[in-house]
C-alpha cells in the first residue's frame, strides 16, 4: 500500500466540471486581474469567515505583508510572534521594517503561549501576530487583552486554519486582520497561488486594497508605497467553486483525527508517541495537519521507517526560526524557546487529507506500531 501526505486528485475529480466552467468563463472573459470574480470571492469569505471585510491577495506571505504595510510600521517597530511557524510569518515583518520577537508556545497546541506574549511587550512593540498552526486557534482572548491594554493590533496567520474557531468565532473575526493562504497544500487551496485578509471594516478593507495595487489611490496617483498584490480572477473562480465544499472537507480531516486516535492508543498509552489534542478552550479544529509527537529521540528513524514503507510524513517544523541563519543579527540562541526547540525535535505530519481511507490509515499505523516493536 501507498499512503501519500496528500493528495489532490479526488478533489479535484469530485468538482471538475464545475471548476472547468468557471475557468472557461474567466477564459471568455479575458479578465484575468481583480474584476467581479475576485469581488464574489471576496464577499463569500467575508460572509465564511464572519468578517466584515476580506481583500483577496496573491498569497498567504503577501496577506500578512499587506496588513503590515497597512500599520505603517517605522524601524525599530517591534512585532511579537512565535517561533513555531512557516518561514513567511516571520519573513513578512521583516519585509514591513520592523524588527520580529518571539514568544515561546503552548506544549498542547503548538501555539503562542499568551503569558509569554506579556513579558516580551516593550514600549516598542507595536502589534502581535498569533498563527493558529495546524487549523487550530491560538488563545485569542488573552492575547485580545494585552492588545487592548497595550494599544497594540493583533494580526493572525489564519493561513492554514480557514473555518477553525476560537470560543465559537471564526478564525481571522477576533484580531484586526486575518491572513489566509489559498496555496495547494492549504485545506482551501487553489490552482497556483493565493491569498486573502479579512479585516473589521470597509475602511480597513479599501486601504488594504490601496496597498493592493502600489499605493494607487486613483489611477497613477500613488498614497504610499504598495505593491503588486493583486489576486487573479482565475484562482478565485476556482476557490468560489472550492468553498462551497471545505465544510464537508474539514469534517472529514476531523473524523480522520479521531480515527486515529482509537488506532494510536495502545502506541500512546506506551509511550511512544503523543498523538494532537485539542486546546482546553473550545476549538473547531480543522486539520490542515495531524502531528504527532515521537518520544524518545526516534522521530528522524521513525519517518525514515514510514517513507521507505511509501506512507508520506513530513516534518513542520525542522528548526526553531530564532536559530535561522537570515535572523542571525536578532541574537537567538540555541535554549532561548525550550517548548518550540523540544517541539522541532519531535513533531511529524501524517496524512490526514479528506479522502485518505481507514485502510490506509490502519496501514500507517501497523507502519509505526511495526516500527516501535
Ligand atoms: C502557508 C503559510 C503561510 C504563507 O502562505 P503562502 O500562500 O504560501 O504565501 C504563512 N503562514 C503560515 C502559518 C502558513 O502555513
Amino acid at each position: 500500500m501507498k499512503v501519500p501526505l496528500l493528495d489532490l486528485c479526488p478533489q479535484y475529480q469530485s468538482l471538475k466540471g464545475e471548476i472547468l466552467e468557471a475557468i472557461a468563463e474567466v477564459c471568455e472573459s479575458q479578465r484575468f486581474i481583480l474584476g467581479a470574480k475576485v469581488e464574489k470571492l471576496e464577499a463569500e469569505l467575508a460572509a465564511y469567515c464572519r468578517s466584515g471585510a476580506c481583500v483577496g491577495v496573491t498569497s498567504g506571505s503577501d496577506a500578512l505583508l499587506i496588513a503590515l504595510m497597512a500599520e505603517q510600521l517605522k524601524p525599530g517597530d517591534e512585532i511579537i510572534t512565535s517561533p513555531f511557524t512557516f518561514f513567511a510569518t516571520v519573513g513578512a515583518i521583516v519585509r514591513a521594517g520592523a524588527k520580529p520577537v518571539f514568544a515561546d508556545i503552548d506544549p498542547v497546541t503548538f501555539n503562542i503561549d499568551p503569558a509569554k506574549v506579556a513579558e516580551k511587550i516593550t514600549p516598542k512593540t507595536r502589534g502581535i501576530i498569533p498563527v493558529h498552526l495546524f487549523g487550530q486557534a491560538a488563545d485569542m482572548d488573552p492575547i485580545m487583552s494585552l492588545a487592548e491594554k497595550h494599544g497594540l493590533f493583533v494580526i493572525e496567520d489564519a493561513c492554514q486554519a480557514i473555518g477553525a474557531e476560537y470560543k465559537g468565532r471564526r478564525v481571522g473575526s477576533i484580531g484586526d486582520y486575518g491572513a489566509f493562504s489559498f496555496f495547494p497544500s492549504k485545506n482551501l487551496g487553489c490552482f497556483g497561488d493565493g491569498g486573502a485578509v479579512t479585516c473589521r471594516t470597509a475602511e480597513k478593507a479599501q486601504l488594504l486594497k490601496i496597498y493592493r495595487n502600489h499605493g494607487q489611490s486613483k489611477t497613477y496617483i500613488h498614497e504610499y508605497v504598495g505593491g503588486n498584490f493583486r489576486l487573479d480572477a482565475l484562482q478565485a473562480a476556482v476557490l468560489s467553486v472550492k468553498l462551497k465544499a471545505l465544510d464537508s472537507w474539514s469534517a472529514a480531516r476531523q473524523r480522520n483525527a479521531a480515527e486515529y486516535a482509537e488506532l494510536f492508543k495502545d502506541l500512546e498509552a506506551k509511550g511512544v508517541i503523543v498523538t494532537p489534542k485539542c486546546a482546553a478552550y473550545d476549538v473547531r479544529h480543522i486539520y490542515n495537519q495531524y502531528v504527532i509527537r515521537v518520544k524518545g529521540g526516534k522521530r528522524d528513524a521513525l519517518k525514515a521507517c514510514l517513507t521507505e514503507k511509501e506512507v508520506g510524513c513530513a516534518i513542520y517544523y525542522p528548526l526553531s526560526l530564532h536559530l535561522q541563519n537570515c535572523f542571525r543579527d536578532l541574537g537567538g540562541k540555541p535554549g532561548d524557546f525550550p517548548v518550540t526547540e523540544a517541539a522541532t525535535a519531535e513533531v511529524l505530519a501524517l496524512p490526514i487529507y479528506p479522502e485518505s481511507t481507514a485502510e490506509q490509515r490502519q496501514y500507517v499505523r501497523d507502519c509505526i506500531a511495526g516500527f516501535f516493536a
